[in-house]
């Protein structure tokens, strides 16, 4: 944690939430990642439950985020790995909207200590360009011990498999249609999608975004360790537009050499990999748990004049980076406990047909921020 939160007057609290939550850098993460990054630098009255209705509010999350994903609790059928970089999940992403460069799948790996995301984005899903994004990942983070991917052809391929054996990584496979197996790079693909989609429904070509989207993964905390990649990798969290420079250098904090400087970061890295163990190791309990409960479903309640989103029918190559939800619309009229009819928001057009309750989810609208007047002439 820094030492000072910067107090923040209530005229520059749109600006914070706005950089910390829709910014590329942010990629729209979720509520209490967005509460602890901006914690971490800065304070002001109500702090959770502003950024709570902020990021609730947000009109992008809403319509892409699914809320009745049921995530697949993750069957641990390999060693849990001790350090990081020691095992990646690997995995492709695709077929996407083909981008002005010509790329069309993302090439994915997880690292299962530090859950670690690195991204390359590829031409095409043959077994060369996927055995060359392999050699990327290893040139950047080292040789690991074991890949673990499905068997997709492209990854049992004699080019992947004569790479591994150059490198003497071992080759681990999850039988194809116990897909569940790789549940973090699902998870993950899920997440990228949905952080990409705001900008690529704006027109921004995704390959464009792909770097700034990793990064906004790998700086919120993971689910299962508590503590982001980042942080689990390099010891520290990092730096953001808005973070608070520190004016001048303070002569005390300057490390004497390098070995006093790796030896403070030898211990700080212990810390938090530690903690992130103890804390996987306690998830891994709590999970029966969870998927127990999740199976408990809650149903809808909805009154004449709710905003609500309602599910689309998305198809076509690009469907991976489109918008889930359309609306937000207005229920017009409770037909049944499980039907209701829809009007449009701005026209007031009917729906035809009546719709679903299951297909429909609650719009958190958010109210409207006064405009920020710092001078006024008279
Ligand atoms: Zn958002």
């Amino acid at each position: 944690m820094g030492e000072f939160q910067l107090v923040i007057p209530k005229q520059l609290i749109p600006k914070v939430l706005e950089t910390y939550h829709q910014t590329p850098l942010a990629g729209h993460m979720g509520i209490q990642q967005t509460v602890d990054n901006i914690s971490e630098q800065f304070y002001f009255q109500n702090l959770p439950s502003t950024v709570s209705s902020y990021v609730r509010s947000c009109h992008d999350c809403q319509e892409r985020k699914m809320t009745k994903a049921h995530t697949k609790s993750e069957i641990i059928s390999f060693r849990t790995p001790t350090e990081t970089f020691q095992t990646w999940q690997v995995d492709l992403f695709g077929p996407l909207p083909i981008t002005q460069k010509g790329n069309a799948y993302i090439f994915t790996a997880v690292d299962m200590f530090s859950k670690l995301l690195f991204c390359v984005p590829l031409l095409s899903s043959d077994s060369v360009t996927v055995s060359h994004a392999l050699f990327q990942l290893v040139c950047t983070f080292g040789v690991c011990d074991c890949v673990i991917s499905d068997k997709g052809s492209e990854f049992i391929s004699q080019c992947t498999d004569q790479l591994c054996k150059i490198l003497e990584v071992n080759q681990n496979f999850t039988p194809s249609f116990i897909h569940h197996c790789l549940g973090l790079c699902e998870r993950t693909h899920r997440t990228v999608a949905e952080r990409l989609t705001p900008y690529t429904k704006k027109g921004i070509q995704w390959d464009n975004m792909l770097p700034a989207i990793t990064f906004s993964f790998n700086i919120s905390p993971s689910d299962s360790t508590k503590y982001s990649p980042y942080e689990v990798v390099y010891g520290f969290r990092p730096k953001f537009p808005l973070s608070v420079s520190k004016l001048g250098i303070d002569l005390n904090s300057l490390h004497s050499d390098y070995h006093s400087y790796m030896n403070q970061q030898i211990d700080k890295l212990k810390l938090i990999r530690e903690e992130a163990v103890t804390v996987v190791n306690a998830q891994k309990a709590s999970e029966i748990m969870k998927e127990r409960e999740n199976k408990k479903t809650n149903p809808l309640e909805l009154n004449i004049g709710d905003f609500v989103y309602m599910l689309k029918e998305v198809v076509g190559p690009g469907k991976k980076l489109q918008p889930k939800y359309a609306g937000p619309y207005i229920v017009h009229e409770i037909l049944s406990p499980h039907l209701v009819k829809l009007r449009e928001k701005d026209s007031g057009k009917l729906f035809k047909n009546p719709v679903y309750l299951d297909r429909l989810k609650i719009t958190f609208v958010r109210a409207r921020i006064r405009p920020i007047i710092l001078f006024q002439y008279q």
